[in-house]
């Protein structure tokens, strides 16, 4: 446990002139917890590994271990933990995934509740037991949330085993829009531009040819990005990516820009993000938002932010 809590040791993440950006980790488990990464806690516990590679769902002890050692190491940090994300790219044979014509736009994510709600509500029980054991407050949230419904049908089951912040990831076109509603019920939001991108421009995220199209730079996922940030900000509510788009040092500014409060990476790209943060005030931020916003295409948003330089 100590060597993994020397993972969260680094100071805040911070623009040149001191407005605080929290920098955190994805994970898969605890084994990619990397003593020399100065991480503020993990911003996206994918819990998946778990339910990989089996023929049946995980026993309830066996996730409470899991949990538990990652809580473990983030005494102070936040961790951020994400109920399973099955189905579409990350097929469960056991839920019966792949006999769907088109898995992307089926049964995935929070999907997954509506028939076989026994799995969620063991792994909420899990994340419950695990935070008592370990004394710990942790974030939990869902993936593929699309309605209102959905988000108040999640927090009910989270908030009835005692988890206090609730919240969910910003991956359906249609949330993004409806992210002041969303934060209504929910405590925090984050977004997933990987499949926020996917779904946005109706481009599968695993298809080559249509890398242009998945460009974080994007301005249309910008403008969705932006949205969720408003809102977040008339909350008074964090919002916070932890797609790949967060990983981008000079997009990272953008996003920061555009008014999200945190940024979640895996461990690689923690300290290229913080150097550029740290080169850049927060007004420059709002100014390379405002120009990728209203740029035409990715490679002039690109283009027009690197010509800025650092300042
Ligand atoms: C995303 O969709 O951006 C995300 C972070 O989740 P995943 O990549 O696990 O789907
Ligand atoms: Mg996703």
């Amino acid at each position: 446990a100590d060597r993994l809590r020397r993972a969260t040791s680094g100071g805040p993440g911070r623009t040149a002139d001191g407005h605080p950006v929290e920098l955190l980790l994805n994970i898969g488990s605890a084994a990619d917890l990397r003593p020399e990464v100065e991480a503020e806690g993990v911003g996206l516990f994918r819990t998946e590994f778990l339910f990989l590679d089996r023929r049946e769902a995980p026993g309830f002890d066996e996730q409470v271990a899991a949990y538990e050692e990652v809580f473990r190491a983030f005494p102070d940090g936040k961790v951020v933990v994400r109920t399973l994300d099955a189905g579409s790219d990350k097929p469960l044979p056991f839920l019966g995934a792949g006999r769907e014509p088109n898995p992307a736009l089926g049964v995935r994510g929070l999907r997954v509740a509506r028939g076989r709600p026994a799995v969620l509500d063991t792994q909420l029980d899990a994340i419950a037991e695990a935070a008592r054991r370990s004394d710990a407050e942790p974030w939990v949230m869902a993936p593929m949330v699309s309605t209102v419904a959905e988000a108040d049908d999640f927090a009910a089951r989270a908030r009835a085993r005692g988890i206090t912040r609730v919240g969910a990831m910003i991956e359906v076109p249609a949330a993004a829009l409806r992210a002041d509603r969303l934060l209504e019920r929910l405590d925090f939001l984050s977004i997933g531009t990987n499949d926020l991108s996917q779904y946005a421009f109706a481009a599968d995220r695993q298809h080559g040819e249509l890398a242009d199209l998945l460009d974080p730079w994007q301005p249309g996922l910008l403008r969705l990005v932006s949205e969720c940030a408003r809102a977040g900000r008339a909350a008074g509510k964090p919002v916070g990516v932890c797609g790949e788009a967060a990983a981008d040092p000079l997009l990272a500014p953008v996003l920061v820009g555009l008014g999200v409060t945190s940024l979640s990476m895996s461990a690689p790209s923690v300290a290229p993000v913080r150097d550029a943060l740290a080169l850049r005030s927060l007004e420059r931020c709002r100014n390379d938002a405002r120009t990728a916003l209203e740029a035409d295409d990715p490679a002039r948003a690109r283009r027009a932010v690197a010509a800025g330089g650092p300042r």
